[in-house]
């Protein structure tokens, strides 16, 4: 049972929408917030540390981490497990912080399911899927083979935006940030139905 004060904001999009550089950009200006550290099978990409930009481990680890029910939720992507865990997310939400989540649209549907009541969630994608392929081989930091399963991937997931509240497309950079974090701050007055029912009950007894 999660305790919820807080407030939890989904970003998803594919890798090379700018997701990682946005944060970067609103996060000491979006008030007291948690950013997720996912744990994931995929292996770590240059210029990645373990523990800041993951949890780098191997699937006998993941799969023992399913078990103990560990997760939050967890999704199979371009054929590594990626998943959040519920530790770190419980503490930061009873701490009424703002749980930001970097997690793809299976992952999106899973927090929903469980946390929708006081989720905001946001499809952030570069303005075009050629814009999309320049990027990934500027970044220079996956194969031509891996380029392509991001592009098939990303092609799948835009068809699912409508599932979001929010698309955010990052043409420009400084204009993307600007927008989110309005978003972000509107996102921490989500309030709980549990809050929402309370404050009812007592409206109507004062
Ligand atoms: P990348 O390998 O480029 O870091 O991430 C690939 C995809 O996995 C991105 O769409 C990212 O949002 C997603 N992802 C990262 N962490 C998680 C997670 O914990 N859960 C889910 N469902 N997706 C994740």
């Amino acid at each position: 049972m999660l305790i919820k004060r807080g407030a939890v904001l989904v970003l998803s999009g594919p890798s090379g929408a700018g997701k990682s550089s946005l944060i970067s950009k609103i996060i000491d200006d979006i008030g007291d917030c948690y950013f997720s550290i996912s744990t994931t099978t995929r292996p770590m990409r240059a210029g990645e540390k373990d523990g800041v930009d993951y949890h780098f481990v191997d699937e006998e680890e993941f799969k023992a981490g399913i078990e103990r029910d560990e997760f939050l939720e967890y999704a199979v992507v371009h054929g590594n497990y990626y998943g959040t865990s519920l530790g770190p997310v419980k503490e930061a939400l009873a701490g009424g912080k703002l749980v930001i989540f970097d997690i793809d649209v299976q992952g999106n549907v899973s927090v929903n399911s469980r946390l929708g009541d006081i989720t905001t969630s946001v499809f952030i994608t570069p303005p075009s899927l050629s814009e999309l392929r320049r990027r990934l081989e500027a970044r220079g930091t996956d194969s031509c083979e891996i380029i392509e399963k991001r592009i098939e991937n990303a092609k799948r997931e835009i068809q699912r935006v409508s599932e979001y509240d929010y698309l955010l497309v990052n043409d420009d950079l400084d204009h993307a940030a600007e927008q989110l974090k309005l978003i972000a701050k509107v996102a921490r007055m989500k309030l709980p139905t549990e809050e929402i029912n309370e404050f009812v009950n007592k409206w109507e007894n004062i």
